[in-house]
């Protein structure tokens, strides 16, 4: 049986190996304790900074139960985690964190709007559709144009599509593959923000300051953090945050994204039960990161402190950007974070660069 908090020397188990299972084994190898990744691939990111690394399927019952028995606790550096692999791991006794639950709700986008809604934490207006005549009639309720994601699995803008009228239900149904999908009102905002945010096993809560994120192509582009932003959206941003971590009893590291609408409310678009993009700028802005934080809530020990100790501009690295490493690593101020993949492919997170400046008093 685990007893927390996890002593160094212990095993933490992570399922996926890419850059962000890496950045959570640098930051675990930090606090003395050692890694076991699976992921498929026997060449991924994370595998090469592990103490043990299993290539195999995440729904593979040998490479699962292996995971369990030299791990004392496991996370996850994706949502898309399969049910059974975790339902798995729970029956060979392992300890996993953040919790099931919590993975179900961020595994549909309806199951987590319903929650959220549920805990008091506002969202745009949304309706599950199966068909194309029931996406038909909630574009018809809300008034186009509405967006249409697939419940399941989509990420970086991907299985989404806008209707601009009604009449088009029927081939934007088709365009995301005619699977079941989660009908939006559009959110006119001005600005889009992010919590990172974490809960220990004690039930203790820290968040970051917000950060504001610019996409581009429907990936990440740059985060300014800490985000200008009123005292008011500061404190609603904290409560949220904290709302949705105490409802699902969470253990762990969450990306919350807003929506800041011109009047200055704020909406959760979604909720990524793992550590986040957007909160790359804590690596270098914070006294404490989030991988950090993570390896501290999972294992147990108290978090760390979350306040800013500079203004950061993280912008990732995309395909080919890494090219520019050497330019990047002679540049004062600049933070290279590169993730050891082999092939920059177009669209693919390579790496990413923290620029750092004196907070504003
Ligand atoms: P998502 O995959 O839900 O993170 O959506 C990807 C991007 O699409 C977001 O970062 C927003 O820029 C945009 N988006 C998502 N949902 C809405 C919505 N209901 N209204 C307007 N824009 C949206």
């Amino acid at each position: 049986m685990t007893s927390f908090p996890l002593e160094p020397g212990s095993t933490i188990g992570i399922l996926g190996g890419g850059q962000l299972g890496r950045m959570l084994a640098l930051a675990a190898g930090r606090l003395g304790f050692d890694v076991a990744i699976l992921d498929p691939d026997p060449d991924c990111p994370a595998a090469r900074m592990a103490k043990v690394a299993i290539a195999a399927d995440y729904d593979d019952p040998v490479a699962l139960k292996a995971l369990a028995d030299v791990s004392d606790v496991i996370t996850f550096e994706f949502e898309n985690v399969p049910a059974r692999a975790v339902e798995r791991l729970l029956g060979f006794g392992a300890q996993v964190a953040p919790n099931a639950g919590a993975l179900a709700v961020a595994q549909d986008r309806v199951e987590e709007k319903t929650f959220l809604n549920g805990a008091g934490v506002p969202t745009v207006a949304f309706a599950a559709a199966d068909d194309a005549e029931s996406v038909a009639r909630a574009v018809e309720r809300f008034g186009p144009p509405c967006l249409i994601k697939t419940r399941r699995e989509g990420y970086d803008g991907k299985g989404q599509t806008w209707i601009e009228h009604v009449a088009d239900a029927e081939a934007a149904f088709a365009r995301v593959g005619s699977k079941p999908v989660i009908v939006e009102a559009p959110a006119e905002f001005t600005r889009e923000l992010s919590v990172i945010c974490a809960r220990s096993r004690s039930g203790e809560v820290s968040i970051y300051p917000p950060g504001e994120n610019h996409h581009e192509a429907g990936i990440l582009r740059r985060t300014h953090a800490p985000a200008e932003i009123t005292p008011s959206a500061l404190e609603h941003a904290e409560q949220i945050a904290a709302r949705i971590l105490t409802a699902l009893d969470y253990v762990g590291v969450m990306g919350v994204e807003l929506f800041e609408l011109e009047d200055g409310r704020l909406l959760v678009n979604e909720i990524a039960p793992r550590v986040h993009n957007s909160g790359h700028w804590t690596l270098d802005g914070c006294e404490v990161d989030q991988f950090e934080q993570q390896i501290r809530a999972v294992a147990g020990w108290p978090l760390g402190p979350t306040a800013a100790l500079a203004q950061t501009e993280m912008t990732n690295l995309i395909g080919d950007d890494v090219d520019d490493w050497k330019k990047l690593i002679a540049e004062p101020g600049a933070r290279v974070w590169l993730y050891g993949k082999r092939e920059a492919r177009p669209g693919r997170k390579m790496g990413h660069v923290n620029r750092l400046r004196p907070l504003k008093d």
